[in-house]
């Protein structure tokens, strides 16, 4: 099935509006009640957009692009570097050509590059809106999110998409079969190739970065996740697995990976490979299934590079910690170094309400043993919808995961804020502890909390030992009295030597 993409207004199908227009993807169920693929068209403009190679492309032309040259900037690495590591497939920039021109910064995810953190946000059917969105857009960026996804599965999610991408300098994730869902009314049995197909490219020209599709879940595999403890808890894969059961079919999305190649290429959208079969609970870590799984992401990785597409694999889920270091080896083997995107993962399952803290600790052994990108989790997973403070809990605690996990694996210059701080500790320079803080506003809150008062700011002690038993007040005490003493041991030094002599 061959995927053939029209300029604007060279459409030779009969369903363009008056000014030569495709009248929208899903306006077409002629074409999806046929069984076959229409060619989607009326996506460019101008040819020279469709001409334009992917940043895989380019790279492996040898060509240095001013996104790759941005990015080399952002990480310290050299231009040549990130070129290299992108045409290995080591790397992505996440880069839609819509995104690009408008405010997107592009940055590099890969293995030779600083580990990055996402946040999801969207709302749900029961709550949230443009408008708190794009607070929890901005808390995500403020707090350091390096990409976010929009995960909307409720009303307006077109309007919320645009606005967040017109709001957003990060690249922008999403999952399409979240909205194909929305505009099917919620029956999966009812979805066409060609549904997907149009989704795809409807969120491509929205500008969307990366995009999660669940391609690697195969019918055969859906008999070894039946008798796990939580079954299948992504939730595209378990509407992927109900498709396929409904319909006694292989999953489309793998059927039509090719076609979902061409539409990804010509917007330079970066696959994001699907875990559909990971798992949600530590009894089914690294199992039979989750593995089988990922042996077809680690096909489609090749498959995405021969098509000239960029590509990272999604990873696990909940994990006990001495599995974790395993799991992101065996996903590096296997899926040929593409960048691993792992969700946590969650240590434990015994803390609801406290998942970000379960999950950055997964989420820093598995930076430090080399993912590339770490999917936050907040304090509301598995509860609901996180709200703004939510979204700024999970942040935080994620970018102590990725810097910890940056400072592990000693990459250059990692450790300087760390040093900074620390400096600042002991010089007793609150203010300039709050200032270096990841969350300048509650170090300084806590602070004020017992000593309010601008004095307090250069005191040498704090309300947590105070002034009498500050280890730091008397450490400094001792350097003072070791210098002072200096000139005297010298000289008593120095006359020891000479009564000895
Ligand atoms: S009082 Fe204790 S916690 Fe506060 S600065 Fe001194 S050593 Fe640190």
């Amino acid at each position: 099935m061959l995927l053939v993409l029209f300029r604007r207004g060279q459409c030779p199908e009969t369903c363009s509006d008056a000014r030569g227009r495709c009248p929208g993807i899903l306006a077409h169920p002629s074409a999806s009640d046929c069984g076959t693929v229409a060619t989607p068209h009326g996506f460019f403009e101008e040819e020279s957009e469709l001409m334009s190679d992917t940043q895989l492309q380019a790279a492996r032309a040898g060509d240095i692009t001013p996104e790759m040259k941005s990015a080399a900037e952002r990480e310290g690495l050299s231009s040549e570097l990130i070129r290299r590591e992108v045409a290995a497939g080591r790397m992505v920039i996440p880069a839609n050509r819509v995104h690009l021109a408008g405010k997107l910064q592009p940055l590099a995810i890969g293995i030779a590059a600083r580990c990055k953190i996402n946040s999801n946000i969207g709302n749900s059917a029961v709550t949230s809106d443009v408008r708190g969105e794009l607070e929890k857009l901005q808390t995500s960026i403020r707090y350091g999110a390096d990409t976010v996804m929009d995960l909307s599965t409720g009303k307006s999610i077109d309007e919320i998409r645009a606005a967040i991408i017109a709001d957003s300098p990060v690249p922008i994730g999403t999952v399409p079969m979240y909205q194909m869902l929305e505009e099917l009314g919620g029956q999966i049995e009812d979805m066409r190739p060609q549904h997907f197909l149009d989704m795809v490219e409807h969120q491509a020209r929205q500008g969307v970065d990366y995009m999660t599709v669940h391609c690697g879940l195969l019918r055969e595999h859906l008999p070894l996740a039946v008798h796990r403890t939580t079954g299948i808890v992504s939730r595209g894969g378990s509407l992927i697995a109900r498709w396929m059961m409904a319909h006694g079919k292989q999953n489309p999305l793998y059927e039509h990976f090719d076609d979902l190649c061409a539409v990804m290429r010509a917007y330079d959208v970066t696959w994001s490979l699907g875990d559909g079969l990971r798992p949600g609970c530590l009894a089914d870590a690294s199992d039979a299934a989750q593995f089988a799984e990922l042996e077809v992401l680690g096909q489609l990785v090749q498959r995405s590079w021969a098509n000239g597409t960029q590509a990272m694999v999604e990873g696990p889920g909940h994990i006990p910690m001495d599995q974790i270091e395993m799991n992101v080896r065996k996903q590096i083997e296997v899926c040929h170094g593409a960048p691993f995107y792992v969700l946590g993962p969650l240590v434990t399952d015994i803390a609801p309400g406290y998942d970000h803290i379960t999950s950055a600790i997964g989420a820093a052994i598995a930076g430090w043993s080399g993912a590339a990108m770490l999917c936050y989790v907040t304090p509301k997973e598995h509860l609901g919808l996180p709200n703004n403070e939510d979204v700024k809990q999970g942040v935080i605690a994620y970018k102590i995961a990725a810097h910890a996990a940056d400072v592990a694996r000693r990459r250059p210059g990692a450790r300087d804020r760390d040093d900074a701080i620390s400096r600042a500790r002991f010089a007793f320079d609150w203010n300039e502890q709050f200032r270096l803080a990841l969350d300048p506003e509650t170090a300084r809150a806590y602070h004020d909390e017992t000593l309010p008062q601008d004095g307090f700011k250069s005191a040498h002690f704090c309300s947590m030992c105070g002034p009498k038993y500050c280890s730091m007040g008397i450490t400094e005490n001792l350097r003072q009295l070791t210098v002072e003493a200096k000139p005297q041991a010298s000289c008593e030094d120095g006359g020891a030597r000479h009564a000895g002599s």
